[in-house]
Order: structure tokens, then sequence, then C-alpha cells
């Protein structure tokens, strides 16, 4: 029996870490540390560090990673708050506070934002490289890379409907942005900015395996995905990173410090969708068509040698061709058509 709210959850799975974008706070300080031009990864687990800095190098500036969930709501957060020193003390969505500090215990009761708080954005990414079925938060207090993931998440969940399984670079460009000074006019600062958008190589990847299922099929996809201004296609080296991911145990949750626990709570994740080519079924449906064939008459039904092929032995892309083949005499038997190339196989 699952006790309630604790072990009923599914697929649960911890918090790894933290990506930043600025060097750590000066000692005895609450100011944010200096503005940096790449990622810092900010984790107690030392293993995981290693492995990042094996993979990407200091402060690098892109970031392979995929997302947990289906939807960019899911995946990426963004609020406003106020912090003190240690705690958080309320979050709110610029008019109602969602959470607030009441005395010791925290409230979720509707109640008008009191001042003080400021844009935050969390993003919840898994980084294949770390190889740790463990979630990274991407954190981000700037209102131009919240309004940036925001697009670009909406984009791509609109191109695909489903962001799980999707490999992505997360990068940092710079920009100019304009900012109020104190005299009242404007200045341009150069920022280094967030942004989302699936590998290339993927995208050559997925036309890859539409090719093999249906030609015609993919000069449409390509045409879509031109109008949606994609990446150009490039070569492709793997793109299998969900297996690494599926394939991972679950590590033993970790408790976390008050900080995490706001910043970044346990939460469920379902595998990424997968698809597997059901070869049972594929037997089973080519045996119904070839018993049509013969019940419509085809007197080369019996004769055809595709009535020795052991179905179990093919391999998948022989059991698509044979099911195809068949599909289409049926198709036109029933249209009165005669087969002519029933025996030719
Ligand atoms: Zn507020």
């Amino acid at each position: 029996m699952p006790i309630k709210g604790m072990t009923d959850r599914q697929a649960q799975f911890p918090k790894l870490g933290t990506l930043r974008k600025g060097e750590p706070k000066p000692d005895g300080s609450n100011r944010p540390g200096k503005d940096l031009e790449g990622f810092r990864f900010d984790s107690d687990d030392a293993a995981a560090t290693e492995a990042f800095l094996e993979a990407f190098g200091d402060e690098p500036r892109r970031v392979n990673v995929l997302l947990p969930f289906r939807t960019a709501a899911e995946n990426f957060q963004a609020w406003r708050e106020e912090w003190t020193a240690s705690s958080l003390k309320h979050r709110c969505d610029g008019e109602t506070m969602t959470l607030w500090l009441n005395g010791a215990a925290y409230s979720q009761a509707p109640k008008a934002c009191t001042g003080g708080c400021k844009p935050v954005g969390r993003l919840m990414v898994i980084i294949p490289e770390l190889r740790r079925l463990a979630y990274v938060t991407v954190l981000t207090t700037s209102i131009h890379d919240i309004m940036t993931l925001q697009e670009n998440l909406d984009a791509a969940e609109m191109l695909r409907g489903d962001l799980r399984g999707i490999p992505f670079v997360l990068s940092r460009r710079p920009r100019e942005i304009s900012t109020p000074r104190a005299n009242g006019q404007r200045a341009r600062t150069e920022k280094w900015l967030l942004s989302i958008e699936p590998a290339p190589h993927w995208v050559g990847h997925q036309l890859q395996v539409m090719e093999r299922a249906a030609p015609h099929w993919v000069g449409h996809q390509l045409q879509v995905m031109e109008r949606a201004a994609l990446p150009h296609v490039k070569a492709l080296p793997d793109g299998q990173h969900v297996d690494t991911i599926t394939g991972e145990v679950l590590d033993a949750p970790r408790f976390e410090d008050p900080e995490g626990a706001i910043e970044g709570e346990v939460v469920a994740v379902s595998p990424p969708a997968a698809k597997p080519f059901d070869r049972a079924k594929a037997i089973q449906r080519i045996r119904e068509l070839g018993r049509q064939e013969r019940d419509l008459g085809s007197e080369f039904a019996e004769q055809n040698q595709e009535n020795l092929l052991v179905l179990e032995d093919l391999s998948d892309d022989e059991l698509l061709d044979l099911g195809t083949r068949r599909k289409e005499r049926v198709s036109a038997l029933k249209a009165g058509r005669v087969v002519a190339d029933a025996v030719s196989t």
C-alpha cells in the first residue's frame, strides 16, 4: 500500500545540481557574483562535477540537455520571488502570492503581492553526459532570458507536441541590451543570454528515420520544418541520448537544504515515449492478409513463394515490406484488379 504523497508518486528522481550564469557570491556578501559568459555547474556531487568538467570543460557556452516533461509549462517555471539571505519570503505572479512565509511556515493561500520581488526562471533539464537520472536546474534572474526560453520552448512544443526525447542545446550568446541609467537615459550593454534549441544532428537523425518509413512523407515534413525555420539540417553522429537515460538505475533521493527544497522539489517524470515495432502484431496481421487474399479467390495466392517464408525469421524491415505488399494485393483484389506479381517474389 502506498503512503499518500510519499510512495504513490511514480518514477521520481532527484536534483543533481544547478547551472548558474554567475560566479559564487563573494564571501559574507549577499550581492550576486560576477556574471560569466558560460555556465557554472554548481553541485555538491563530486562525481557529477567531474563528469560535467570532462564533457564540457570550464564554463562552457553550450551544454547538451534533455527535457524531462512533455510541455513547456512543466519544464520551465517563471515567478517573481522575494528572498532574504537564507530563505524565500514569497513567490508570486506579479500580483498574487502563491507561496509566502507566514511566521515559521509557508502558506499557499492566495494573497496580494507585498512587493520586493524579482523575476526568477527555473528550467529543469537532464544532462545526458552526466549519465545520471537526476535533473539539473538552469537558473536565471534575467527577464530577457525568461522571455527567450519561453519563446524557444513554446516553438518546440508547437512543432513536436512532446518535448521529451528531443536533444536540445542550451547556449549563452552575447546580445546588446538597452538598460535605464540613473540620469534617465538608456545605455546599451552586452549581456550573455540564454537560448535553447533542438540539436541540429537530431533533426538530421529524425529525417533518416522518417525516410526509411515513408520517403514521400519526408518531403512534406521538410516543407513543414522549413516553414517553421528550424536550424539547417546537418550530419548526424548518434541521437541515442534517450537510451542512456531510460536505461539508468534510479538514484536514491537525497535530502535537500531549505533553499533546495523550494528551488526544486522532487518531481515525477515519465520516461520518453517509445514506440517499438510490434513484431507479434505485424506477423498476425500478415497472416490475416494472407487469409483474405486466398478468400478473395486469388489463384496465385496458394502458389506464392512468400508462403514458404518463416515470418518469425524475418527482420522488422522485411516484415514491413511483406505486409505492405500483401495489403496492396488485397486492396487490388477487392477493387477487382488482376494481381500479376503474386508469384514473382
Ligand atoms: Zn511579489
